[in-house]
């Protein structure tokens, strides 16, 4: 969708919203998969109720993007633009135990700033690639630890009542890769309440998880984490393994060999090839497992 109209531009150059024509979301997600449409970059906060009701008016249909990592995005022009927020400056500022953390901050880098300061907590959350505020979206997590536990207040906009507002941690339900925010909530900032605990401590339960990780994903790889989330009690990548799955390919897509819940772009994949190959992994497990996988892996195709 592109965004022409000469008032409409001159609108949001006041609002302080920076517009990228023709964006490639292929270049702005970690599977490099996606079509195109303008991006428009939000460098304040206060001005998010304006810029939506503009985009109202003019029937202009937005999605909001975070740093990309757990999306498949369609193929071809797209209907909709897409929303992001500038970082500031300083997107971490330390008062004591508790971290103001700006939603656009990398989650990587973050945790590793708050190390470097003794607050530990998160450590399993290194190597979660994007943003805290798609952390807090999808309550990201690894290791037996998430994002949600450590979360004291949240800065969002609620398109329910068209306004900035604040929640208390209490107020806000965290569970496996859910959270009680709602799907048109635009998380802003956060107040994360984190453990004091020793650099060199906190630098060895990294290691770990990196470890871990390295051993376990196809991190070099152009990959969206997880597809689907794990059924209770079980592992959607064991199950997908088990049925002797890994490699399984449409096109450009294919299942990892190394992570079985982890399909790779391995060329020049189509969203049209990922969707198939989701759908195709989904029956074979459902007829094989009687269950029904639920994607992690946020799919925008319409
Ligand atoms: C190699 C690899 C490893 C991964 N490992 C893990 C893991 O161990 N654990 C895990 O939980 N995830 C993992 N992921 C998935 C992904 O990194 C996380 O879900 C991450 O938190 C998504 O953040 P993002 O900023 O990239 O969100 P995006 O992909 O940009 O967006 C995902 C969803 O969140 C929404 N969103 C983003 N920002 C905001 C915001 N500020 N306010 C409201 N909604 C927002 C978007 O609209 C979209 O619906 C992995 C991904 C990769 C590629």
């Amino acid at each position: 969708m592109r965004i022409s109209d000469p008032n409409l531009i001159g609108r949001l150059t006041e609002l302080r919203v920076e517009l990228r024509q023709g964006a490639k979301l292929s270049e702005l997600t970690s599977l490099g998969i996606g079509g195109t449409t303008d991006l428009l970059r939000i460098t304040k906060h206060e001005t998010i109720p304006d810029l939506l009701q503009l985009l109202d008016a003019n029937h202009i249909p937005n999605k909001f993007l975070g740093g990309g990592s757990n999306l498949l995005v369609g193929d071809g022009e797209l209907l909709w633009v897409v929303l992001q927020l500038v970082p500031p400056e300083s997107d971490v500022v330390l008062e004591g135990n508790f971290a103001h953390v700006d939603a656009a901050a990398d989650l990587g880098r973050t945790v590793t700033f708050c190390a470097k300061r003794d607050l530990g907590g998160m450590e399993g959350l290194i190597g979660v690639p994007g943003t805290v505020g798609g952390a807090l979206r999808m309550n990201a997590g690894a290791y037996g630890m998430q994002i949600g536990s450590y979360v004291r207040e949240v800065k969002l906009y609620r398109a329910a009542t068209r306004q900035i507002e604040t929640l208390r941690g209490h107020q806000i339900s965290f569970e496996y890769r859910h959270t009680s925010f709602a799907p048109d909530d635009m998380m802003l900032a956060v107040i994360l309440e984190l453990p004091s605990k020793t650099y060199n401590e906190i630098l060895k339960g990294i290691r770990i998880c990196n470890e871990k990780r390295r051993s376990s994903q196809p991190l070099g790889q152009k990959s969206a984490g997880c597809i689907f989330k794990n059924p209770p009690g079980a592992s959607a990548g064991r199950m997908i393994d088990e049925l002797g799955l890994k490699g399984l390919s449409v096109g450009d897509v294919r299942v990892s060999d190394r992570h079985a819940n982890f399909f790779v772009n391995a060329g020049h994949a189509s969203a049209k090839d990922m969707l198939a190959l989701i759908a195709d992994v989904r029956e074979r497990v459902q007829k094989a497992y009687g269950v029904a996988l639920e994607n992690e892996v946020v799919v925008w195709n319409a």
